[in-house]
């Protein structure tokens, strides 16, 4: 199977259109949550992955949105933004939200996690010791995890049980096979690496690899419909610089 992989959409349509032009061809999609918060378009983008063969999981935003995590939880504007999104879901989408989990298998020895497989919801894998201990507590070869943001490769050194963090470049491939990987896609809809083109991968099961790839989107049009609909300026204005 050949995979598009997606995390931290964020309610970003312009940013989610532009990454499914880019793509190669693909016959199922992986989201890794965060489809809301943030951004002007939650019911849109929720409906547009719905057209596609989808494995998709919550994040915490996504549980933000339907009250299943308390939004004092969140900094001042993601819960303006939360409020926000509630006040204009579909119902559809809320029930759509609600069944989804924060983690599941893709395939044997292939898990999928929106924050960690030990803490699948709110855990950021930002630095080797926390990606070590995911690694001593599971059994996975390769775990596909969001929420940070940032694409990352996450190596165990299995000499010594070490852990190397790679920051990802845009067209880097990497080989899964023989290794034990964590990998993160980055942010579809708001990237924090300083590059605030969309972040997204895409996996190849029969080969074992992975690709990370860049796209530009319209970012100025996202900008537009936030301001319209009155959400905080700091999250308008971190989009142009992807931070
Ligand atoms: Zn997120």
């Amino acid at each position: 199977m050949r995979y598009l992989v997606v995390s931290d959409i964020h309610g970003n349509a312009p940013a989610l259109e532009a990454v499914l032009q880019d793509s190669p061809e693909f016959d199922g999609m992986i989201c890794l949550g965060d489809m809301v918060g943030y951004g002007p378009n939650p019911n849109e983008c929720v409906s547009r992955l719905g057209d596609f063969d989808l494995v998709c999981l919550a994040g915490n935003h996504d549980w933000g949105a339907i009250g299943k995590a308390d939004l004092l939880i969140f900094n001042r504007e993601a819960r303006h933004a939360l409020t926000w999104t509630q006040s204009v879901m579909r119902p559809t989408v809320a029930e759509y939200l609600k069944g989804l989990p924060p983690m599941q298998a893709l395939m044997d020895g292939v898990v999928l996690a929106h924050g960690s497989p030990r803490d699948p919801v709110w855990e950021y894998l930002v630095d080797g010791a926390s990606a070590a201990q995911n690694f001593e507590q599971f059994d996975f070869r390769t775990a596909l995890v969001g929420h940070s943001h940032l694409p990352l490769v996450h190596e165990l050194l299995e000499d010594d049980g070490r852990v190397r963090l790679l920051r990802a470049e845009v067209g880097m491939m990497v080989h899964l096979e023989n290794r034990r990987l964590i990998l993160n896609p980055g942010s579809v809809g708001q990237p924090r690496d300083g590059d605030p083109r969309a972040s997204f991968a895409f996996l190849d099961t029969d080969q074992m690899t992975w690709s990370f790839r860049r796209v530009s989107y319209p970012v100025t049009i996202t900008q537009e419909r936030m301001r319209a609909q009155g959400l905080p300026q700091r999250l308008i204005d971190r989009l142009e610089v992807g931070r």
